[in-house]
């Protein structure tokens, strides 16, 4: 059934809900949609709308005729620090981490991050995140587009949660991950988190945490986490 992102819809039953353009172009051109198909629409927020679409004019819209809650969300909310990497890992982790039900991705410059980023560009890659998110969340069956937004490594280590995990390769500890309900995990880039970032996070009250004997890329190592944690908290089915 094709979805299409609404970010400022409401969906009130029996009433018409207009397409934003690029959902229209998508629906209309790309998907061929006819008048009368189902489709999906989705806030970004976890609300789901779905019914009839038709084209009138420049515009297509469904009559809503039925509006629900998301139940794809995990019962877990985890938040990904992500040291910055080059900008096509930076997508494809953003990507992943919709997939594997994180909420909410905060990038962070670390010192020995090799991309750097500033002034306009943040904003412009911010922009490309986004889009990649809502694409992601599209794509998987989610109703909820997780928030990509930028911030210093100190900042970062200032936001609470239940659990704030540091993976590091060198910790001696895995993490405990049965009975959150919510936690924040940070990942380092190709060249880790220094001894000077490591130091501040424990100082800050981080847990440093090991995932397994091996080494694992950047880009792996916060799916397998994202992907440990959901299985812990229920998300994931096992047979
Ligand atoms: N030599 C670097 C180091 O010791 O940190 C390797 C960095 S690794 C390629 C990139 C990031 O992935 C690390 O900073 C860490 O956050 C995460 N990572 C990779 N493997 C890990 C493991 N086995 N345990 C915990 N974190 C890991």
């Amino acid at each position: 059934m094709p979805r299409f992102y609404c970010p400022d819809a409401r969906f009130v039953l029996h009433e018409k809900c207009v397409l934003p353009e690029k959902a229209r172009h998508h629906a209309g051109r790309v998907l061929r949609m006819k008048a009368g198909d189902t489709a999906v629409l989705f806030d970004g927020r976890g609300l789901e709308a779905s019914g009839p679409i038709a084209f009138e004019g420049k515009d297509a819209f469904i009559v809503v005729g039925d509006v629900h809650r998301s139940t794809t969300e995990s019962p877990l909310r985890m938040r990904l620090v992500q040291a910055l990497v080059s900008p096509e890992k930076t997508d494809w982790i953003i990507e992943k981490a919709v997939e594997a039900g994180v909420s909410e991705i905060v990038l962070v410059p670390a010192a020995r991050s090799v991309t750097k980023l500033s002034g306009e560009r943040i904003q412009k890659r911010l922009a490309k995140c986004a889009d990649i998110a809502a694409g992601a969340a599209e794509q998987c069956g989610r109703a909820v587009v997780p928030a990509v937004r930028f911030m210093a490594f100190d900042e970062a280590l200032k936001l609470e949660d239940e659990a704030r995990f540091l993976l590091a390769p060198g910790a001696a500890e895995p993490p405990k991950l049965t009975g959150l309900s919510s936690c924040t995990f940070a990942v380092g880039p190709e060249g880790g988190f220094d001894e000077a970032e490591i130091a501040a996070a424990d100082a800050a009250g981080w847990q440093c945490v090991l995932l397994g004997p091996r080494v694992l890329r950047t880009e792996t190592a916060g799916l397998v986490f994202a992907a440990l944690a959901g299985a812990a908290s229920g998300d994931l089915a096992f047979i």
